[in-house]
């Protein structure tokens, strides 16, 4: 972003008009049956640079699950309590064609950290006393790394889908049974499902990617709240496995990291530069926002943002 702020922020708001094309378009996700208690056209975006710069737009303060945005942290704690290479021989790193839930993608181990059976994995890799001090660590790397004590478990969202996770079940059973962990498969599904529901809003979650985007050092600070090493792996699964079986198309149309959740959020990162948060429940059908998607590529070409056309 090589412009002044009024010049980028007239680009943003350009942008934000011609994605209005893309409005009504898609359905909110269902399976999760708290999901569909939202007003389905809702809008959000924010932007925060590596300087600290933010630009916000909509309603940027609403409250929403991350969902799979989640797969991320789950990452990020394995990452920070075991080896990259334990990590990486309990799953795979590579994209995978078949939907976020398949249970297809698992051979001797997932795909990629960044569908479910993969975060179910990493979620077993995540040290701590019992299930409420796993995930109030994991709670408390979002809160440090976004800079912000907003966020909270949404216990509607997570118990709708406790209720309602068979399919989930199904994969950490399974997972379980070809040796990938020997923790008890309800409470690490427990774990990943509480993690889902984390509720924050696009200025936290923007924050949180400037971070990624600053080689996961505190924006304005010299503190590193994520080792470069790790930060770098997170970025990089995020290119080629953040969007689940649409992750290699969307990376060609928008050219930015990304991580979607089927709650309609999309985490985009611009290494050096900023981290943006879409929100905007309506999905295609590979889960990932209509709308979210269609800014993210207008906004790459209008701010320039895209990694692969420097
Ligand atoms: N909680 C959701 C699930 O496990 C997350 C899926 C997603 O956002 O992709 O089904």
């Amino acid at each position: 972003m090589f412009f002044d702020r009024n010049e980028i922020d007239r680009r943003i708001r350009q942008s934000i008009v011609k994605s209005e094309r893309a409005i009504g378009k898609g359905e909110v996700a269902s399976y999760i049956p708290e999901l569909l208690n939202v007003d389905s056209d809702t809008f959000a975006l924010a932007i925060t640079s590596t300087t600290g710069d933010t630009y916000y737009y909509g309603e940027a303060d609403k409250e929403f699950s991350i969902q799979s945005i989640s797969k991320i942290l789950d990452l990020l704690a394995a990452l920070h309590d075991n080896t990259i290479e334990e990590v990486y021989t309990k799953v795979g790193s590579e994209p995978t064609s078949y939907e976020f839930n398949s249970l297809v993608p698992i051979t001797d181990r997932a795909a990629n950290p960044f569908i479910n059976a993969g975060a179910i994995t990493t979620s077993s890799m995540i040290r701590g006393l019992d299930v409420d001090d796993k995930f109030e660590r994991v709670l408390d790397y979002y809160k440090l790394i976004s800079g912000s004590d907003k966020a909270r478990l949404m216990k509607d969202i997570y118990e709708s889908e406790m209720e309602t996770s068979v399919r989930n079940k199904a994969i950490a059973y399974y997972l379980k049974s070809k040796g990938i962990f020997d923790e008890n498969p309800e409470e690490v599904l427990d774990l990943y499902i509480r993690s889902c529901s984390i509720g924050s809003n696009v200025k936290d979650l923007s924050h949180f990617g400037a971070v990624l985007a600053n080689k996961g050092y505190g924006l304005n600070e010299t503190k590193d709240l994520i080792p470069e090493s790790i930060v770098s792996i997170i970025v990089s699964q995020m290119a080629s496995c953040g969007m689940y079986e649409n992750s290699g198309r969307y990376l060609m149309d928008v050219g930015m990291p990304s991580k979607s959740g089927v709650s309609g959020a999309i985490l985009a990162i611009v290494p050096g530069l900023c981290g943006i948060a879409v929100y905007s429940p309506r999905l295609d059908k590979t889960g990932n926002s209509v709308r979210g998607k269609e800014l993210l590529k207008i906004l790459s070409y209008e701010l320039d943002l895209n990694i692969f056309v420097r």
